[in-house]
């Protein structure tokens, strides 16, 4: 890994510079898979027919060890979750290991996987079999704490439309049906109902649409919602009340209702404790100091869905100070600065410590299997 520093630190920078939207990543793509096929992986492009999307193989014995790279980026803010740095350390890790495969057997795939933004990419190729004849999954996030262990809620979004009727505000507003007092409405519905749902869940959105012109009745609104919960069980519950705040706003408006759950689905994370024991001895082998499991406060990631088929680990380390917030022009700073290459530099070699205890050890591989069959 060490002699493969200042080229991991290059791509992961080039990315950075040129951030690319989910399903859009079309120079990340290419430059990640161009790497592996360098060093002597099987590629294949376009897997799952998602064109961002491939796989890199190395080996072809068991245990089967996915890697998974992400690398889209945030409309108007970049790498501001640094995924240049998922991306590098998943490919790092996976090269840095051809060695040890050569001598050990077993084999790495390397998962280019698009669109981890709001469109779950890994829930799509979940369901079209990407992670079928995988023993094991994990990738590292960057964050502001080394964590093995963490957590992430349920989430789904739902578009809202409210169509009303235009007239003249103050000439004649009451031959007007305003969509945008509809919204509001539902807001508040929302935010009442906040105060009596379950700690961790979490209801968020904004209007995308709200008028055109202050003197004309707006006769159009809509929006954008993401509901999350801890569980699939309360997710079910609380899309109910939420959509109910809607029907309430438009009965109380009189503004017809248009809404869609979107398709793209993120399930609860679920960790292996197993592998996260593994990766957390690794990571503080290289002198980090891995927090202890995440209790609180966390978003939702599309790696919840790959851990609901594949034993999975999410764990993050450190590239920027407590304070500064994921999703922040101060974040997409530190995915390239020097701390964000140790960072990637640390992750990248803890992946690919883990993945040859997997293939060494044959004990500890089955205790990763074994506690994934008895969860449910
Ligand atoms: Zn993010
Ligand atoms: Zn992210």
């Amino acid at each position: 890994m060490e002699a493969r520093r200042e080229e991991l630190i290059e791509l992961s920078l080039k990315i950075h510079q040129n951030p690319e939207l989910g399903f859009q990543e079309v120079r990340a793509s290419r430059w990640l898979t161009s790497y592996l096929k360098r060093n002597g992986f099987k590629v294949e492009k376009g897997i799952c027919q998602l064109a961002t999307a491939f796989s890199g193989e190395y080996g072809s014995g068991k245990p089967r060890i996915a890697l998974i790279a992400e690398y889209d980026a945030l409309p108007e803010l970049g790498h501001a979750c640094g995924h240049n740095i998922i991306a590098a350390a998943a490919i790092g890790a996976g090269v840095a290991l051809k060695g040890a495969i050569d001598q050990l057997g077993g084999s790495v795939v390397v998962i280019g996987t698009p669109a981890e933004e709001l469109f779950s990419g890994k829930g799509i190729m979940v369901q079209r079999g990407a992670f079928d004849d995988v023993d094991a999954a994990m990738m590292v996030h960057p964050n502001v704490l080394d964590i093995a262990s963490t957590r992430a809620l349920a989430c789904v979004s739902l578009e809202v439309e409210f169509i009303g009727k235009a007239a003249h505000a103050a000439a004649r507003p009451e031959a007007g049906i305003n969509a945008l007092e509809a919204m509001i409405q539902a807001f508040n519905g929302i935010n009442s109902l906040r105060q009596h749902i379950r700690e961790r869940a979490r209801i968020h959105g904004i209007i995308t649409r709200g008028g055109d012109a202050a003197n004309v009745v707006p006769a159009y609104a809509a929006g954008n919602f993401l509901v999350r919960a801890e569980d699939e069980a309360y997710l079910d519950e609380l899309k109910i009340k939420v959509l109910n705040c809607f029907k309430a706003a438009s009965l109380a408006s009189g503004a017809r209702l248009e809404y869609k759950w979107s398709e793209a689905y993120y399930a609860p994370l679920r960790v292996n404790t197993a592998l996260a024991e593994v990766f957390t001895k690794n990571l503080e082998a290289l002198g980090r100091k891995v927090a202890p499991p995440m209790n609180r406060a966390f978003g939702s990631t599309d790696m919840g869905n790959v851990s609901a088929v594949v034993p999975s680990i999410h764990p993050t380390v450190a590239i920027a100070p407590l304070e500064v917030p994921d999703h922040s022009p101060e974040f997409c700073a530190a995915a390239a600065s020097e701390m964000g290459h140790r960072g990637l530099i640390d992750g990248a070699k803890a992946l690919a410590m883990t993945v040859v205890d997997l293939i060494a050890q044959p004990e500890a591989m089955a205790r990763v299997t074994e506690e994934f069959m008895a969860s449910d």
